[in-house]
Formats: structure tokens, C-alpha cells, sequence
């Protein structure tokens, strides 16, 4: 399950997102949280480094930056704490998430998540910080913005999830921008080719094509859904990202394989 920024902007929400957890947990043994900065937390951070220096070197920056999801990652967990749901959280240096070292605009090699499975098995949930990963060399990293849908599909072909979720701002994949146009319909299976194609024409991010192109790669079923209450969606059953005709590779397939083809 990944939360959007949207999705984890006030206490409340966060709260709100906590109860989803705790209620998906009814039918899934071991879920993997995937959490991006609260609201406009990384703007807010980025005009602080700007204020400071117009120019930030940029691996300070990414200092700053990966703050952002380390508050949001931490306090969802404190919020499944008080529902009784020991959700551990950690950084994406943490979860194994390696990075190239190209500050800003790190891709991901490869995942080494060690410590999660163990930490699934014990309390069924973990909570990770999206958008940020460690180089070989050890430096922390983001991944470009927008970066956590990325960090969310890498780790759900590291673990072999059976589908990745994102919780958003709006219902799925339109046919037109429904917050523009009252007619736009809600498109709710396509394959991810449809779903790039769309983003490409339209300029908007459900969700990252970045993550959409790994989540191609691999073959790992994507689902949107809104983070809102059901009574504010419009039907509440999202967009479904899946190509039942695929063939997955035998191995997980990273960015630093085809990002820079
Ligand atoms: N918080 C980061 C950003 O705003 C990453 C993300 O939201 O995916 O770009
Ligand atoms: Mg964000």
C-alpha cells in the first residue's frame, strides 16, 4: 500500500490511513507501507535549502529532502502503534533500496531488503520511506520527485508482492481530467503501455511513469484507488494497471537496467 502525500497531509488523514492498514490487515497477512512526505513537505524543505543557498549542493539537499518521508513514515507508525499494529518503520537505506549516485535523480540498481521479511513475519506490517534510497558508496539519495511510486514497485517486486496499491488524490485513470471535464469516465483496467500512453498525452501523474515502466518490466499488478471516504469518490473502485498476457522475467528487473538504454 503506497500513500501519496495527498493522502498523509494532516494527523487525521494519517490516522485515516492507519485504520486502512489496520482494516486490510483482515485479509493480508504481511503488508509493506510505502509513505511520501506529508502534504507539500518536500516544496516547503526545498525553499528552505533555496533561502539558505540559491544553489544547494545537491547532496545536502537530498540530506534535507529525505527528512520529509522519515516525519510521515514515523508518524503513520506511531499512529498504527495506538491501534494496537506494531508497524516498524525505516528509511530506504534501511530497506535495502540501492541507488546510483546521481544526487536528485537517483536510479535504483537493486533492493536488498534484508531486514523486512523477518520484520513482516513478526508484526505483519512495515512502514518505509519512499522517495530516498543509500549508493553503494553510502550516501543517501532521492530519486527524483514524485520518486516514492518508484520506491513502492521496487519493493513490491523485491518481495513479491501480489499487487501494489497507491492511495491518491483522485479515483484513477480518466478519459479527460475530471476535475475539468464532468463527462470524463473512470477507466478501470488497462495495461501499462495504455496507462504511459496516457500520462504521456495528458501530463498527468497518476501514477509516476517511472514506476509504471518497473512495474511493466516486472509484471507486478498496479491498483489505484482513491484515499478518500468512499462517500467522496465517485465509485471507489479505481484503475487497475495489469497485462494478463505477460510473461515475468525470471529475476527482478531494476531501473539501472533500462533507465539509461
Ligand atoms: N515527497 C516527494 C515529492 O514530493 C516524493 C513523492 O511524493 O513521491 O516529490
Ligand atoms: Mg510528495
Amino acid at each position: 500500500m503506497k500513500f501519496g502525500g495527498a493522502a498523509l497531509s494532516t494527523l487525521e488523514l494519517i490516522k485515516e490511513a492507519a485504520i486502512k492498514i489496520k482494516k486490510k490487515l483482515k485479509s493480508y497477512d504481511e503488508i509493506i507501507i510505502v509513505a511520501s512526505a506529508m502534504g507539500s513537505m518536500t516544496d516547503d524543505l526545498l525553499e528552505l535549502a533555496k533561502k539558505m543557498n540559491p544553489n544547494p549542493p545537491k547532496r545536502e539537499q537530498d540530506m534535507l529532502l529525505t527528512a520529509g518521508e522519515r516525519i510521515s513514515m514515523s508518524l503513520l507508525s506511531i499512529a498504527l502503534d495506538q491501534l494496537g499494529i506494531n508497524g516498524v518503520s525505516l528509511t530506504g537505506s534501511q530497506s535495502g533500496i540501492i541507488t546510483t549516485d546521481d544526487h536528485s535523480n537517483a536510479y535504483i540498481i537493486d533492493v536488498r531488503p534484508i531486514r523486512i521479511p523477518n520484520l513482516l513475519k513478526e508484526n505483519g506490517v512495515v512502514v518505509v520511506a519512499g522517495f530516498q534510497g543509500v549508493s553503494e558508496k553510502k550516501e543517501i539519495t532521492t530519486l527524483g520527485r514524485g520518486g516514492s511510486d518508484t520506491t513502492a514497485i521496487a519493493l513490491g517486486v523485491a518481495l513479491n508482492a501480489e499487487k501494489v496499491e497507491f492511495y491518491k488524490d483522485v479515483e484513477g485513470f480518466y478519459t479527460d481530467d475530471p476535475k475539468i471535464d464532468s463527462l470524463a469516465t473512470l477507466i478501470e483496467h488497462l495495461n501499462y503501455d495504455e496507462a504511459l500512453e496516457l500520462i504521456k498525452l495528458s501530463g498527468r501523474y497518476v501514477v509516476h511513469p517511472r514506476a509504471i515502466e518497473l512495474a511493466k518490466k516486472n509484471g507486478i499488478p498496479v491498483h489505484i484507488l482513491p484515499y478518500q471516504k468512499e462517500s467522496l469518490a465517485k465509485k471507489g473502485k479505481g484503475s487497475w494497471i495489469i497485462d494478463s498476457a505477460f510473461r515475468p522475467p525470471s529475476r527482478a528487473v531494476y531501473e539501472k537496467e533500462f533507465a539509461f538504454s
